[in-house]
């Protein structure tokens, strides 16, 4: 069976991210599968006012490694304070949330610890007394179930895979456990943020819906007009006012590197589909983009489909919308942003 660690980093604005609370979800639940407890290790900048809510959670410890020098995603810190933490509290079977910061330095710890690494992991269930995940390969075209011998085991779960933690915080005591840092693991610094070239940030794994915009939007128009630059406005309004993700489809991710006037918030990293990207969000929302099998079996793991397309006979009126509206992409969204900014 073995002891349980839940590793959890702090956000830049020291709180805990979706992605985090719902670890807690599947370490607490596994827990509970195993008839076994499980304890939490944190590090950030400031972790003690996550504290409480973890320990409502029903942590059994609380670790911390905190300070300036652990508040931003940095391999060096990261992997000293990681390394820490797991011999502390003695890790057998490690659960994490898949975030960047972890992503990056995980499977170096799991390798450092003598482990064994899952990552995107997408459900976690007991059989025989012992863990197993699932989690899907090929672009999600076939799932695998994994169990595994070796401890430490690293299970790093997919955002979006778990119900997110939800519950009062209760009085925690914390052991802070100490990480001192060689000279050399300050040799990166980190100076700041910078956003793509495209302006806001507009892929949001965490939000409620899922806006994608197809090429339609870039071609000549029932007026005879290209308007791009309408188009821009419209979907920066929309998606300002919803805090909804930004997807692309193919077709309009490469308007750009075909040298087409294109928007400009839009990049490959937006693009949903068959060689893109497989988000989960409870909704989504599809604009002049015609619904062809492969972008669409990138919103396998979109729950509530509707999609808007000036062609009543596009591939979202083929049973993979819920709802399709037949109408102009451009009039329906300006009056939907009229109405969102009405309040
Ligand atoms: C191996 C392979 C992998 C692929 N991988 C992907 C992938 O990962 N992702 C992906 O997206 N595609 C992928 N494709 C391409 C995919 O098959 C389609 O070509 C692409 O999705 C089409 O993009 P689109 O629907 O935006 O553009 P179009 O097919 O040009 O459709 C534009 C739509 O906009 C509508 N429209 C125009 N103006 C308006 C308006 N004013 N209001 C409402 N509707 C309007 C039109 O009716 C039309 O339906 C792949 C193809 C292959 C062969």
């Amino acid at each position: 069976m073995g002891r349980i660690v839940v590793l959890l980093h702090t956000e830049s604005d020291d709180t805990l991210s979706r992605a985090a609370l719902e670890a807690l979800t599947a370490a607490r639940s596994l827990a509970a599968d195993l008839n076994s407890e499980f304890s939490v290790a944190l590090v950030g900048g400031l972790v003690k006012q996550v504290a409480g809510l973890v320990a409502g959670a029903g942590a059994s410890a609380i670790y911390t490694v905190e300070g300036p020098e652990f508040h931003h995603a940095r391999y060096s810190s990261d992997a000293a304070a990681l390394d820490a933490l797991c011999r502390r509290a003695e890790a057998d079977l490690v659960i994490a949330p898949g975030t960047s910061r972890w992503n990056r330095v995980l499977p170096g710890i799991a390798c450092r610890l003598g482990g064994r690494i899952d990552t995107h992991v997408c459900d976690i269930d007991v059989e025989g007394g012992a863990p197993v995940v699932t989690r899907w390969y090929y672009r999600q075209r076939m799932k695998a179930r994994i169990g595994r011998t070796q401890r430490p085991w690293f299970i790093v779960c997919d955002p979006g895979s778990f119900a997110a933690l939800e519950g009062a915080a209760e009085e925690s005591s914390t052991e802070s456990v100490s990480t001192p840092l060689a000279e050399a693991a300050f040799k990166t610094e980190v100076v700041g943020f910078q956003k793509p070239a495209g302006g806001g940030q507009t892929i949001r794994p965490d939000a409620e819906l899922l806006f994608v915009a197809g090429a339609g939007w870039t071609k000549i128009q029932p007026d005879g007009n290209v308007r791009v630059g309408d188009a821009e406005t419209l979907i920066l309004s929309f998606l300002e006012a919803t805090r909804a993700s930004l997807g692309g489809s193919k077709s309009m991710v490469d308007l750009s590197s075909e040298g087409q006037e294109t928007l400009s918030c839009m990049t490959h990293l937006n693009q949903i589909g068959q060689t893109g990207a497989t988000p989960r969000h409870p909704k989504g929302l599809s604009t002049c983009c015609h619904g062809e099998e492969p972008h669409v079996v990138g919103w396998r793991f979109i729950n509530e489909r509707r999609a808007v397309n000036l062609d009543p006979n596009c591939g979202w009126a083929q049973g993979k919308a819920d709802v399709l509206y037949v109408g102009d992409a451009f009039e329906i969204i300006s009056k939907v942003n009229e109405l969102l900014a009405e309040g």
